[in-house]
């Protein structure tokens, strides 16, 4: 990378567009004089986050810009993460094939602990109401001589985002500085005689302040280009005035580690995996339950926000028995255990939770269906959870010297588990767009140069998060009426197309 001279530092703006244009710009206020100049700085040290700044540090063209991360965490804690074998953390994502692909060729996947991860080769999906269903299983399409196929592979966030901090710091800390345990207190543009006399009247300046226990001291840092990685109330996207459209579903994902009962070994292909959802239009959104190493699994409940505060109530046992019962039981049984009363305190260890004693009751008398998961066992204690499910999606990712990635661009429903795949689809789409603006000679704020970025993105997020928000409004609908029969009739011509069913897997993983 060229070094930044004066007069790259002064792109001609006429005076009347840096009043009208920029002066909206401005997220809080604090003006004290610009300590330093990066190319890039990323606010948020999430997945998207820093998954960007290993692809910067990875790529040749691209490893010597002088790069930032801000993130108000301790960083320090994520690096440090572990777990023993036996436990797991309650946030997992379902990493497609491409998202993995894209880990290994900017050489963040071989710092993961692979052993915590958990592929799976088919999955099986199936309404509650009417039944009808959808098998989804590559092995259909792989021959005996190829790898398995993934649906998914189920990774822990921490264990991503500590990988990620590994492959960052083994680029080494030339150009590179990490505010951690720092926000952002305001984003203003910098001024015209800033810093040695560089115009940064265009530019974002960003005044970082320590929290918590960070030793370091306030900083005011301008930017070639900003990128906001900072979740859905990203301050980076405020100071843009950036418009976003979208809604709160009135939903909790209710998220938990399981453990599963011994599954019965599939004789070919030889130890895959399954992934189960049943969508329950009753009880406001589908359960999904995928699977992780050694009969454990990661649970994903999307419910009313009346359901989640129940189920988060119960004890463990009862937990268990909604579970196993939201697989297996009709619906009005169903309703009518998560209405039951909660047991006393004064129920001992040997008495069997009223939860667990109406489900035994209760199967005896539901027809059993092929596709059922094996039956939970426990949960692991502390792991149950829950987080407001919603919908957002900014008008546009790009600004003068302004790009958004990950959840500050948009945030979808759960249902399909795509909200970090399309995150780290940014992230490969931007930091492609940086290197070729490198390549060329350009300056990677400019607005001509973040077009192709939006350009690439923006439809595509727009097209998966409204299907998920369809999805989601379809099997809302309770009851047997004309929707649940348009439903079922999709479902059972998908499931009798094979190649409808590959077409759907493919670009499920694109
Ligand atoms: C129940 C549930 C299940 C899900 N399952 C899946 C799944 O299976 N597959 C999938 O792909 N996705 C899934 N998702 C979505 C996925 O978890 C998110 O899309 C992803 O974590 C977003 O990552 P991010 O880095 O964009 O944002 P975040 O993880 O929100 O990171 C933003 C970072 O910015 C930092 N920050 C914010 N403000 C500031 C500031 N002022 N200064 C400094 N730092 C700041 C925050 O501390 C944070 O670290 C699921 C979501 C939910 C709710």
């Amino acid at each position: 990378m060229r070094p930044i001279s004066p007069s790259v530092l002064r792109p001609y703006v006429c005076p009347s567009c840096r009043t009208a244009r920029f002066s909206k710009r401005r997220f809080g206020s604090k003006p004290a004089p610009v300590t330093d100049i990066y190319d890039v700085i990323c606010v948020g040290g999430g997945p998207a986050g820093l998954a960007l700044l290993a692809a910067l540090r990875a790529s040749p063209a691209t490893s010597k810009l002088k790069v930032a991360l801000v993130e108000s965490q301790n960083l320090d804690k994520s690096r440090s993460w572990k777990l023993d074998p036996q436990h797991f953390s309650n946030r997992v994502s379902s990493l497609t094939p491409s998202s993995v692909s894209f880990l290994q060729k900017i050489g963040a996947w071989e710092h993961l602990d692979v052993a915590r991860t958990q592929p799976y080769q088919a999955m099986e999906v199936w309404d509650g109401e009417t039944g009808s269903k959808i098998s989804f299983d590559w092995s259909m399409e792989t021959s005996p001589f190829e790898d398995l196929r993934t649906v998914a592979t189920m990774t822990e966030n921490t264990n991503l985002v500590r990988a990620l901090l590994s492959r960052i710091a083994a680029s080494g800390d030339e150009n590179l500085s990490i505010f951690s345990e720092s926000t952002v207190s305001s984003i203003e543009n910098g001024g015209s005689g800033e810093a040695d006399g560089p115009d940064l009247s265009a530019w974002p300046v960003l005044s970082v302040a320590p929290t918590g226990n960070s030793t370091s001291s306030p900083s005011r840092i301008a930017a070639r280009l900003l990128v906001g990685a900072d979740g859905i109330n990203s301050p980076v996207r405020r100071y843009t005035d950036i418009a976003t459209e979208g809604w709160d579903y009135q939903r909790h994902g209710v998220v938990a580690t399981l453990s599963l009962a011994d599954q019965v070994p599939t004789i070919f292909p030889v130890g895959s995996r399954t992934a189960y959802q049943r969508f329950l239009p009753s009880l406001g959104g589908p359960i999904a339950v995928l699977p992780l190493p050694n009969n454990h699994a990661t649970l994903v409940w999307s419910t009313t926000v009346e359901n989640a505060a129940y189920l988060k109530s119960l004890s463990p046992g009862a937990f268990v028995a909604m579970v196993n019962a939201a697989f297996r039981l009709g619906m009005p049984d169903l309703q009518y255990m998560m209405r039951m009363e909660r047991p006393s305190t004064s129920i001992t260890d040997l008495d069997e939770d009223p939860h667990e004693s109406e489900l035994t009751w209760r199967l005896q008398h539901t027809p059993s269906v092929p596709q059922l998961p094996p039956m939970v066992t426990g949960v692991q204690e502390g792991s149950v959870a829950s987080f407001p499910l919603r919908f957002r999606h900014a008008s546009t990712y790009i600004s003068p010297r302004v790009a958004l990635v990950g959840d500050a661009a948009h945030v979808i429903h759960p249902l399909a588990g795509q909200g970090l795949n399309l995150g780290l689809g940014d992230v490969a789409s931007l930091s492609s767009t940086i290197e070729y603006a490198v390549n060329h000679g350009m300056d990677i704020g400019d607005i001509l140069t973040l077009e192709r970025y939006t350009a690439d993105r923006w439809a595509t997020n727009a097209k998966i998060g409204g299907t998920c928000d369809v999805l989601h409004k379809l099997y809302n609908v309770p009851g047997q009426g004309p929707v649940a029969w348009g439903r079922s009739l999709g479902f059972e011509i998908i499931d009798r197309l094979p190649f409808v069913k590959g077409f759907l897997m493919r670009n499920a993983n694109s």
